[in-house]
């Protein structure tokens, strides 16, 4: 355990560093512009990497909402989609259910979205003005690039929402239901992604996660509060 920690050089506590711990990529790492990490040597310890991103990101609410997407007011609500784009089981069904058969009209258009990407559409008969369609990646165990990818979920639908002027938005916990990501380790990825993307663009007033389950809403409680 001793050989795990490292002493923040920015307020010199003791802490246990993900990198030199080799647990995760250490939280410095996903905040390069404004963090320099050092592979265990320099990192930040995580509160004082928390309290640089609110210096950055204060601007915007992030709020966990237990329940259903698809019964959110917000400008847009994230789709976990296939990369066929037309519809299918858990918050894509009920999505194309409470948006009605034009949704799938416009889906049919978009040519399908590969794992990582995202396109939008209209809401339809949704509250949501938009909905972002996202392809996450199916658990194989972690070494496929799964973070890398989800975090991309997150980031390439934040930016298309930037892009239209979105100032609130929905995320559902993307490939966890039918894609089997871990919530626990899906949740931090999300809130990461969507911090670190908030450092760079301060329109947005408030990003829901939304958990459908109490096991979703408490890994989400634990990544916020780092
Ligand atoms: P994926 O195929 O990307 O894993 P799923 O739709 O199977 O997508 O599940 C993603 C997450 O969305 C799961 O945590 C699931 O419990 C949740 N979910 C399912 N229906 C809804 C809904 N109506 N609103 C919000 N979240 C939902």
């Amino acid at each position: 355990m001793a050989d795990k920690n490292s002493i923040c050089p920015q307020c010199g506590k003791e802490f246990e560093c993900g990198a030199k711990a080799r647990l995760e990529k250490c939280w410095c790492f996903s905040f390069p512009h404004i963090i320099s990490p050092g592979e265990g040597k320099d990192c930040l310890c995580p509160a004082c990497v928390e309290e640089k991103i609110s210096a950055r990101t204060k601007q915007t609410k992030l709020t966990i909402y237990r329940g259903d997407i698809t019964k959110l007011h917000v400008d847009a609500i994230v789709n976990a989609a296939n990369s066929a784009l037309l519809g299918g089981g858990g918050v894509d069904g009920a999505i194309h259910r409470a948006a009605g058969p034009e949704l799938l009209t416009e889906c049919r258009r978009l040519g399908g979205c590969k794992t990582g990407e995202a396109k939008v559409t209209k809401g339809y008969n949704l509250p949501a003005t938009y909905v972002i369609h996202t392809v996450g990646p199916v658990w194989r165990g972690g070494d496929q690039n799964e973070p890398e990818l989800l975090a991309s979920c997150y980031k390439e639908s934040l930016l298309l929402a930037h892009s239209i002027g979105v100032k609130t938005i929905a995320f559902p916990a993307i490939s966890c239901g039918l894609y089997g990501y871990p919530i626990n380790k899906a949740s931090f990825i999300a809130v990461t992604a969507v911090k670190n993307i908030l450092t760079f663009h301060s329109q947005f007033k408030e990003v829901f996660f939304v958990c459908f389950d109490e096991r979703s809403e408490s890994a989400y409680r634990q990544a916020l509060v780092v």
